[in-house]
């Protein structure tokens, strides 16, 4: 029976769980949905990640509520991908910071990348009459960009380490708590999306600089927070042999196909029971066997292409 196209048909909702990693710092995970974050300033909140709607956002701000009532005033978002900032407008932010090329991004393949991932994944587009439209930073930056939290909170620091899951992420560094938010150049045991990814960079010397924070808590894109040195090395750890893995293998290919049934043979047994695993494989191979051929940036996804490369790889 051929597979159903990427996560049509997986409609079951998941149990969201909202953890208090140290004052003021939340993190809100769904069992490898999209994570979401929030650090209180001394008079106002930064939330990290928007969702894929301002309803699905809506709901995650009504349970920060319970915790705090101060005012967002920045909203960061690690990278361009539509499940992650779509539900920007439920925030009433004044400031939407990003990586610079997550703003051109979102300029050159936005509205391709909101049908792609509407079709992909439509249960996490709750409500997507609700959008208003594509979400534009207001604030960008190339290299660091640094919050005062204010009164005694120390600063929260956006890094960016290197292209990696896409060319513009940025990940959110609390120094004084030791807590990284990763965004998705980290997943904690769920499969890594690379479709639109640098993989030879993100392997090396991204994560190397992920690494280096030394971070003793982390907040990945999707799967449990990671705890302690040693769960934050796994973590990190699992995502690197991941992209190790499908580097060996569509290297070692002589065609796409090939490539696919290697890489889904040697990663399926570490990782085949992890989310969203089967659904990512087909947009992986393909894309790493573009940049394996000279194809230097990710070409765009759209609805049509999504369609061609499954039946071609996965169906
Ligand atoms: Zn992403």
């Amino acid at each position: 029976m051929a597979k159903p196209f990427a996560s049509s048909a997986d409609l079951g909702e998941k149990r969201q769980l909202l953890e208090v990693l140290a004052d003021g710092v939340y993190a809100l995970t769904a069992e490898g949905d999209p994570n979401v974050g929030a650090i209180e300033g001394e008079d106002f909140v930064v939330c990290f990640e928007a969702l894929a709607t301002p309803v699905a956002a809506r709901r995650w701000l009504e349970r920060l509520r319970a915790h705090t009532d101060k005012p967002v005033r920045y909203l960061v978002l690690s990278h361009y991908h539509a499940v992650r900032v779509l539900g920007a407008s439920a925030f009433g932010a004044d400031v939407i910071v990003t990586h610079e090329k997550t703003r051109e991004l979102i300029a050159e393949r936005g509205e391709q990348d909101w049908a792609s991932e509407y079709a992909r994944m439509p249960r996490l587009f709750q409500d997507p009459a609700s959008i208003p439209g594509l979400t534009w930073p207001t604030a960008t930056f190339s290299d660091r960009f640094t919050i005062d939290l204010g009164g005694d909170r120390g600063d929260l620091v956006l890094q960016h380490c290197g292209r990696g899951h896409t060319e513009g992420d940025l990940v959110a560094w609390l120094p004084r708590q030791g807590i990284l938010f990763a965004g998705d150049l980290v997943e904690s045991q769920a499969a890594l999306y690379t479709g639109d990814a640098f993989h030879r960079e993100w392997s090396s010397s991204t994560l190397d600089r992920v690494a280096s924070f030394g971070a003793r808590t982390l907040v990945g894109g999707r799967g449990a927070v990671a705890r302690g040195k040693e769960g934050v090395e796994a973590a990190i750890g699992q995502t690197r042999d991941f992209l190790a893995v499908m580097l060996r293998e569509v290297g070692a290919a002589g065609s796409l196909k090939e490539a696919f049934e290697r890489t889904h043979r040697t990663l399926e047994p570490r990782y085949g029971h992890w989310p969203i695993f089967e659904h990512c494989l087909p947009f992986n191979v393909s894309r790493l066997w573009d940049e394996l051929h000279g194809v230097e940036r990710p070409r765009i996804w759209t609805a049509e292409r999504d369609r061609e490369v499954w039946d071609e790889l996965q169906s």
